[in-house]
């Protein structure tokens, strides 16, 4: 298949993984936070960390987006539905993210609650079209990759009229988090980010710039192919090793510096910036994530109901907090693979197969030496 099957190839794997063999330096540590969820998975999946000396270490990030929506974001959405009676409709994934009193919107479903699984924004709106009569919140959670799709869905909800159609939105900002990441006190230190792939054809390579310049802390784009990391890895590494620090992009069939200017413009049109954002393990983030304009406060179910997000802390036994800032690994939990399995996810970082407990777990990776950080 074209586009992956050369991003697949074995013999090409090991060419690479025999360079960064030779050119990563015994007595340097490579920290490398692969940012995203989906390299996370890539990593498990095709068993990369094998393929690496012991010098270099794979830290997790936490651009998974179900991983990091705080309980308190679910407990928001189950009560709307509890309290009004609405319609909530969301992705797959974020059925499964533990809420307050061992709920979970999956759960809420299998007591009464309408809620409904959705594969695209388009599916929302048919909804409500299909039941004026009741009110339809779609759950919108996400990174810069989901943002653009819930913006049209608001356009052509406030472009057709639809009344009973609102948002509940939680879309957040890779750039925002990597600098939360950075500036956690005592947290874990880091020598280069493999960048996120999807993300960054939306907000292009411009916006890691300041992680370069200002960090001292090279970014290296990549796609989500295992050579694209592979290659990533030993970008990073030669950066590193020439005391360089840049962004690159290795991901240049689908990146560019600017990214996607229509997709940026449409979601600069419907939404703006709030002021700050509790998320999953790094707490309140200023300036994180996004909220519907003014204009468009029709659609913004925080506006439309009465439901006030309130912080709920996580599990007692859940560490997907200190996951999520890249500080520990899916089997330093005492109840991982035991308690919590991606059938009965504990912790929002078991639900997703981009969560660091969930690829662990799925791919056996749990099993790794002692030096890997994936
Ligand atoms: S194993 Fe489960 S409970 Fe533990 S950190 Fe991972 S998701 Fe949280």
């Amino acid at each position: 298949m074209k586009y992956v099957d050369e991003f697949r190839d074995g013999e090409l794997a090991r060419n690479i993984a025999a360079n960064i063999k030779r050119e990563a330096d015994s007595s340097i540590d490579y920290r490398l936070m692969e940012f995203c969820g989906g390299h996370t998975h890539a990593i498990s999946r095709y068993g990369l960390t094998d393929l690496l000396p012991a010098s270099v270490r794979l830290i997790h990030g936490p651009g998974c987006p179900v991983c990091v929506l705080p309980v308190g974001r679910v407990d928001q959405a189950i009560n709307l539905v509890r309290d009004y009676g609405v319609i909530l409709c969301t992705y797959a994934d974020t059925m499964r993210v533990p809420a307050s009193n061992n709920l979970s919107l999956m759960r809420a479903k299998a007591a009464g609650a309408d809620v409904r699984m959705i594969y695209s924004t388009q599916d929302a709106l048919k909804i409500a079209r299909d039941n004026p009569q009741r009110q339809v919140v779609f759950l919108a959670i996400g990174f810069e990759t989901t943002t653009p799709p819930t913006a049209v869905a608001v356009k052509q909800a406030a472009a057709e009229g639809l009344k009973n159609f609102s948002i509940l939105c939680n879309h957040v900002l890779t750039p925002a988090a990597m600098h939360a990441i950075l500036d956690v006190k005592n947290g874990v230190s880091l020598d280069g980010f493999v960048g996120p792939a999807h993300v960054s054809t939306v907000i292009g390579s411009k916006p890691y710039e300041p992680f370069a310049n200002n960090y001292r802390k090279p970014v290296v784009i990549a796609g989500f192919e295992p050579l694209d990391v592979m290659q990533a890895i030993l970008m990073l590494i030669r950066q590193i090793n020439e005391n360089r620090a840049v962004v690159e992009n290795e991901f240049t069939r689908a990146v560019t510096r600017e990214g996607n200017l229509k997709a940026q413009a449409l979601v600069a049109e419907i939404f703006e910036l709030r002021d700050t954002f509790e998320w999953r393990g790094l707490g309140s983030v200023p300036h994180s994530a996004l909220k519907l304009r003014a204009e468009f406060a029709d659609f913004d179910a925080e506006t439309k109901f009465s439901v006030d997000y309130v912080a709920v802390p996580d599990h007692k036994a859940c560490e997907c907090a200190t996951i999520l800032r890249g500080e520990k690994r899916p089997q330093e939990c005492k109840i991982f693979g035991t308690v919590c399995t991606p059938e009965n996810p504990v912790g929002s970082c078991m639900v997703s197969s981009e969560g660091a407990c969930a690829a662990h777990y799925s791919y056996g990776r749990f099993r790794e030496t002692a030096h890997s950080h994936t």
